[in-house]
Order: C-alpha cells, then sequence, then structure tokens
C-alpha cells in the first residue's frame, strides 16, 4: 500500500534516539531544552514548550488563556475532533465556523458575521481556532484584527503546518495569535511518534503551559506562593510547590532528541512535498476534480494534497477502487459536528454546508518526502483509472 502520509527517518535519526538511551536523562533532562530553543528560533517565536502530543499542547493553550465553564471556543468543523474536544475538557462550549469553499479553512467572511451576531447576544467566543489545513495558513492578520474588534484570544491548530510560510514569515512565529500548536505524529510534517509543541511570544502564558504539562509544580522560587505556610519553611533544595492543578503531558528525551534531528530536515522536507504537489498539479491538471487552490499570501507545507471530486463522481466508489489497487488514499475531515459525539451536544448535519459539501467530494492522496517517482508514477495512472 502506498500511504498517504508516513515517515522518513534517516541514520542520524536513529543515532540521536539510540545515544539518548545511553545517556543520563530519559526524560526532563537537556535534550527537551535544546529542542524547545531551536524549534522557537527555526519558526520565528520566542518562546516554545514540548509535549507528548498536540492534542496536550492544545489543551494547555486552552489551560493557559484561561478558557472555563461558560466561556467559548470557536473553531473549523474541517479539522480533526482534537481541536474541539481540547475545549469540551476545560467545560467550555464548542462552536464552529464554516469553510471558505476554495481553501478549505476557515472563512474569514463567515467569521466576522458571526461575531457580529454574537456580539448582539453577548455570546461572543473567548478564544478562536483556526486551522491551517493541509498545511495552508488561514489569512492570520484579518483574524487578528477581527479580535481586536471583538475581543478574542487565538491559537493556531498548526499541527499540519510546521515549515509553512504566512506572508514574510514562518508559522509559529505568532505574530498575529498567542499561540501556535505544532504535531509531530508521524503521518505530519516533522515526527517524534508522538509529540507536539505550543510557541508563544508571551513569557506569562509560556510559564502557564510549562506549569499545566507537569502537573502545576514547579521549582522555580519566582513561581512559588510564600504567602502559605509550606511543610518546607527552611527552603532546602528539595522544595517544590504545586500552584496550579496540572497533568502530566511531558516529551521524553528520545523524542526530543528524534525532533531535534528531524527539524534539521525540515526544509528538505517541505521542499520535496512541493515537487511531489507540482507534479500531482501537472499531472492531474485535466481531470474532473478540482486540485488544492493555494493563495499568495502563503506557502503551505503541502502536509496534505487533497482533491475534491466533481458532482457527478461518486467519492466511494473512486476510493474503493483506489484502495483495490494499493493507493492509501484518506479522508480529511469527516466534519467534526457531525461525529455522534457533536451531535449528541446539539450539532445537526446541515449546520457546516461548505464543510459537509466539501467532505462529501474529498479524497487525500499519497504525499510524504519519501514517495518515489514511481510510486507516484503508479499514483496518477491509477487515479486516472479510477474516474472513468
Ligand atoms: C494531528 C492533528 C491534531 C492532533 O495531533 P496529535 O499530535 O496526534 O495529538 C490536532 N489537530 C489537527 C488539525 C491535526 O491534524
Amino acid at each position: 500500500m502506498i500511504q498517504y502520509g508516513k515517515q522518513l527517518l534517516s541514520e542520524a535519526d536513529k543515532q540521536a534516539v539510540l545515544s539518548v538511551l545511553e545517556s543520563d536523562f530519559l526524560t526532563q533532562g537537556p535534550q527537551i531544552i535544546q529542542f524547545e530553543a531551536e524549534l522557537a528560533q527555526k519558526v520565528g517565536a520566542k518562546f516554545s514548550v514540548a509535549v507528548n502530543s498536540a492534542t496536550s499542547a492544545l489543551h494547555i493553550a486552552c489551560m493557559a488563556l484561561d478558557l472555563q465553564p461558560g466561556d467559548s471556543l470557536w473553531t473549523s468543523p474541517n479539522t480533526f475532533v482534537a481541536s474541539a474536544n481540547v475545549a469540551v475538557w476545560q467545560g467550555a462550549k464548542v462552536d464552529f465556523v464554516d469553510i471558505d469553499p476554495r481553501t478549505y479553512n476557515m472563512s474569514v467572511e463567515a467569521l466576522e458575521a458571526k461575531l457580529e451576531q454574537a456580539a448582539k447576544t453577548h455570546s461572543l467566543p473567548k478564544i478562536v481556532m483556526p486551522v491551517h489545513f493541509a498545511g495552508q495558513s488561514c489569512d492570520m492578520q484579518a483574524i487578528y484584527e477581527l479580535s481586536k474588534k471583538y475581543h478574542f484570544k487565538i491559537i493556531e491548530d498548526a499541527s499540519h503546518a510546521i515549515g509553512a510560510g504566512y506572508q514574510d514569515k514562518m508559522v509559529g512565529a505568532c505574530e498575529f495569535s498567542d499561540i501556535t500548536v505544532f504535531s509531530f505524529h508521524p503521518v505530519k510534517i516533522i515526527t517524534t511518534a508522538e509529540g507536539g509543541v505550543a510557541t508563544s511570544n508571551n513569557p506569562d502564558l509560556v510559564k502557564k503551559m510549562q506549569l499545566f504539562r507537569s502537573h502545576g509544580v514547579t521549582r522555580d522560587e519566582s513561581l512559588m506562593d510564600y504567602d502559605m505556610e509550606t511543610l518546607s519553611p527552611d527552603g532546602g533544595m528539595w522544595v517544590y510547590q504545586q500552584v496550579a492543578l496540572g497533568l502530566n503531558y511531558r516529551m521524553t528525551e528520545m523524542q526530543a532528541a528524534l525532533g531535534l534531528s528531524q527539524l534539521t530536515q525540515l526544509e528538505t522536507f517541505v521542499d520535496k512535498r512541493h515537487q511531489l504537489a507540482e507534479v500531482y498539479n501537472q499531472a492531474l491538471a485535466e481531470l474532473p476534480l478540482t486540485l488544492p487552490y493555494q493563495q499568495d499570501f502563503q506557502r503551505s507545507s503541502y502536509h496534505l494534497y487533497p482533491i475534491k471530486l466533481a458532482e457527478h463522481l461518486n467519492r466511494k466508489t473512486v476510493f474503493d477502487k483506489l484502495r483495490e489497487k494499493g493507493i492509501g488514499v484518506n479522508v480529511h475531515y469527516i466534519p467534526v459536528h457531525t461525529q455522534p459525539y457533536y451531535q449528541k451536544l446539539g450539532f445537526k448535519i446541515g449546520d457546516f454546508p461548505n464543510a459537509e459539501a466539501y467532505y462529501q467530494k474529498a479524497i487525500s492522496i499519497p504525499l510524504h518526502p519519501g514517495l518515489t517517482e514511481e510510486d507516484q508514477q503508479n499514483v496518477i495512472t491509477n487515479i486516472k483509472e479510477s474516474l472513468i
């Protein structure tokens, strides 16, 4: 099976993991600190906080921005369920903003219209979470301008988009957001097996996220509460305080070492994805498909290459034909609000028609840096045959 997405590991990547196993620290050691520093530098953010998944990163981002029962978070229906789930965990209300039918990203016009309505009923969101679908950045400046008018915070779910650009900066620089989150799951751009990171330029948010990823416990005296009587009034080296309620979302040293090694290949991986996408753009141009439309203020990381079938084509038929031929196609995404869990929360089919219409015709075809020319030609041939 030619997979739709897959990790590409070098000898250096494997050695990096092995050498950690020979070292003193398997967790909470020097690799994490270095990974956080190099990642922040790479994307142009002041800080980064590495954790055991992007889901965890999204969760501590919501916690740091104080998302609580009674608050709401709005995201895109065209995303993985985790984007919405983290807000539900905080007891907040989740709502969605329909997508732009060209980019499949949250529509800025739909966001503006929904905000205008919400302002009238005093139900504005505390957080808006745009998702950079397939690696293409949303129009963050436009969303940021709306945040000034309607006073919401912004978390970018950039799980697909490490290595992508927006205007003259990298996604993750947080020029137009409070926090940006990347995923390192093996199908994403670079991997740590499981893993994720939150970047930010705000030291207060970063301190909070560091606390929340590790039980709410600190050894940093500046974060400690000296008004409380503690059991260690003599302040010995063993002293730590729990000053908040956190979780254990820590990344291991092996993962951080793999991440550091993978990070050195980020540009190579993204360039390779662009080359492969260009081949698809040429080879599939004349077929009854809509190819991924690219806005010119951004440079995609091409996490996915979603094709949208013409109206007369049946998605299941085409999908099954491709799978039978060993082409590991996939579908991104079943709109989150149509999942049984979210329907039980009150959402209905028909609530976000653009996301639903896109989903009905979408197929993600194989795209990853290890895809050979031969395999790609095989994908192209089979797509052509499957549309007849
Ligand atoms: C992969 C993904 C996540 C979750 O990432 P994990 O690292 O697997 O937790 C969240 N949002 C989007 C859009 C994703 O694609």
